[in-house]
């Protein structure tokens, strides 16, 4: 009998520090004002000749956010429509929680590298993307950010540093990465920002480059070209209306028709998706997350009617810590908690859709990945 109560005792004692807890814990509840539909799409063939190889990368885009975004989009995403997907993780050789240097790296060229290491080995040698490899081909490339041009995730693909940091020096290698369309932020990272005077931009208008300084410019510059829209990193995604799905938009349309039957390779990230998970503000990741995905719909329909173009969509590393506590689906709305403003070393989702799509499935390591993808750039 005393055990009985006892036990009772504990129970309930139990029962109040749990529901104290639940008390305490505060979520960020957020919902939308702009839910959309996606796209109904017929896939291609998966044994189609593959001609054109999209690499799209949401910065920091882990599962989870994948998740939230599904709910605030009323239960939907244009990621729905990808019949093959996988899990990549991303650690690098030094640090079992890599960043966007090491982590970009290892998908734009197959290898595994240093923290804060930028189209460098580990052992600060230059490798060249697979962006690079397209062009050798004979191939158009291209590619199109939310993120001014010295962040990291664009100079994975364009550019060869041992840190990051060093954004003068990545900079200037613009001028000479023959990628065929460029389009993001950042002029003040050509510019005013720098310590050595020079304007990068004239530079790359000397190597031939249209610099176009407004969407209206971008829209009529035929290739080489590099739009740079903005000061530093492009207005949020609630600011910036559909600007860069105008960008990619115009990429796909000029790069396909000045690449002809040889093909192109883009690599368009959702950059600014990392930015506001380190913020710990939901509901503008979310939005830069949603804008990724509307992207993924209109570069789905343009390879649908293409019929032989590759789309892959993963991240670069896993941000935020964040976990999905409370919400509504029918709503659109979700409740979550961060855990931590930094990157996590939580494996992250690989998506595949199109001919060659059925070889993207697995448990892979991030530069198995990245020569996975150049091994469908031929
Ligand atoms: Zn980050």
């Amino acid at each position: 009998m005393k055990k009985i109560t006892l036990i009772v005792l504990a129970a309930s004692l139990l029962a109040v520090s749990c529901k104290h807890k639940e008390e305490e814990k505060v979520l960020q509840y957020y919902e939308t004002p702009n839910p959309y539909e996606i796209v109904d799409v017929a896939m291609p063939p998966v044994d189609n000749e593959v001609r054109n190889v999209i690499i799209m990368i949401g910065d920091g885009m882990g599962l989870e956010q994948v998740s939230c975004a599904w709910v605030v989009n009323h239960g939907k995403l244009n990621l729905d429509r990808f019949p093959t997907v996988g899990l990549s993780r991303t650690y690098c050789t030094n640090e079992l929680i890599t960043d966007s240097g090491a982590g970009g790296t290892a998908l734009s060229s197959g290898m595994k590298t240093g923290y804060s290491h930028v189209g460098t080995a580990a052992d600060s040698t230059d490798i060249p993307s697979v962006l690079v490899k397209a062009q050798e081909l004979g191939k158009k490339t291209g590619v199109v950010v939310t993120c001014h041009f010295a962040d990291a995730t664009p100079c994975d693909f364009c550019c060869h540093n041992e840190y990051r940091y060093n954004q003068d020096d990545l900079i200037a290698d613009y001028v000479t990465c023959g990628v065929d369309y460029l389009a993001g932020g950042g002029l003040d990272w050509f510019t005013v920002n720098r310590k050595d005077g020079r304007d990068i931009t004239k530079e790359m208008a000397a190597a031939g480059y249209t610099v176009a300084l407004t969407e209206d410019a971008l829209m009529k510059a035929e290739l080489p070209v590099i739009g740079i829209l903005a000061p530093d990193n492009l207005p949020v995604a609630m600011e910036r209306g559909d600007l860069y799905r105008r960008s990619v938009a115009r990429g796909l349309d000029i790069l396909s028709r000045e690449s002809g039957d040889k093909g192109f390779v883009m690599m368009l990230e959702g950059s600014c998706i990392d930015d506001w998970l380190h913020g710990n503000d939901i509901g503008k990741a979310m939005e830069e997350l949603l804008d990724f995905d509307r992207t993924i719909g209109d570069v789905l329909q343009w390879a649908a009617a293409d019929g032989h173009t590759l789309v892959v969509v993963t991240a670069d590393h896993n941000t935020g810590a964040l976990t999905l506590q409370d919400g509504n689906l029918e709503e659109g709305r979700i409740g979550v908690a961060f855990g931590s403003e930094s990157h996590n070393g939580i494996a992250v989702p690989f998506y595949a859709w199109g001919p060659g799509s059925d070889a993207f499935t697995g448990i892979r390591e991030n530069d198995e990945w990245g020569r996975l993808i150049a091994s469908f750039v031929r």
